[in-house]
């Protein structure tokens, strides 16, 4: 049976160059290689899964797809699920927080230096995921945003090389800034009600909370174009 992706994991696989030496990080079934295996759109995967769970459920799903020779299993942690000998060229970590796949990139970063592609798909805090990028010479090339069951998510590619992200640019994205998508504006519009809501909370002597809340507002509002 071929596998399907979810709107979310299609969206990774897009930015995925076609044949492509992709290792995986945290494939929990491995739906993302086997998809793009079964397509033909890449040449070699590694599957890497810390958690004994996942492992065995990638393990089983590539054995029953007749996959194996094309997608490598491998139980470990983050970066180790590979060695420069495997000469991969892509990497994906979808489905986690911002802040751990900034930790996992910074525990392996001597693994990088053969890998063109980053992609990645931060939950939540994308702005360490921009954040380590820049500290470690790489630069954004693409962002995507998108809806689904009602949550958004923002998928984030890299390639080595330079860039300078302003703290607004950091937190909202350059790419998606720019595009200003209905899905971002909604993002967005979201967060700036949660703000003011939150303002109303924080009582009037805690001048500090609330200068930082209003400083987030003013950020959101000037990003929206609203006054
Ligand atoms: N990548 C898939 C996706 O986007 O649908 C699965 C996301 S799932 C929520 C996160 C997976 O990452 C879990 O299976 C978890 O065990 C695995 N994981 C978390 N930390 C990891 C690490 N340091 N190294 C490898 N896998 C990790």
């Amino acid at each position: 049976m071929e596998t399907r992706l979810s709107k979310r994991l299609e969206a990774v696989a897009s930015f995925v160059p076609k044949g492509a030496r992709l290792v995986d990080v945290g494939s929990d079934h491995a739906y993302l290689p086997l998809f793009l295996v079964e397509k033909g759109r890449i040449e070699y995967a590694i599957a890497g899964e810390v958690v004994q769970g996942p492992y065995l459920s990638a393990l089983k799903n590539v054995q029953e797809a007749q996959q194996g020779e094309k997608i490598a299993v491998r139980m470990a942690n983050g970066l180790a699920a590979f060695t420069l000998s495997d000469k991969m060229d892509t990497l994906t970590i979808a489905g986690m927080g911002g802040r751990l796949i900034a930790d996992i990139l910074e525990a392996g970063k001597d693994k990088l230096v053969g890998i063109q592609r980053l992609i990645l798909q931060p939950n939540n805090r994308e702005d360490d995921v921009r954040s380590w990028l820049m500290s470690n010479g790489f630069q954004l090339v693409a962002e995507s945003i998108l809806e689904e069951s009602g949550k958004r998510y923002e998928i984030l590619v890299a390639e080595h090389g330079q860039m300078e992200l302003s703290a607004q640019e950091l937190r909202f994205g350059p790419f998606l800034q720019a595009d200003r998508s209905p899905v971002f504006i909604q993002k967005w519009e979201r967060e700036l009600g949660k703000l003011v809501h939150a303002l109303e909370q924080v009582p009037l002597d805690r001048q500090a909370d609330r200068a930082a809340i209003l400083q987030k507002i003013k950020d959101i509002k000037e990003v929206l174009h609203v006054s």
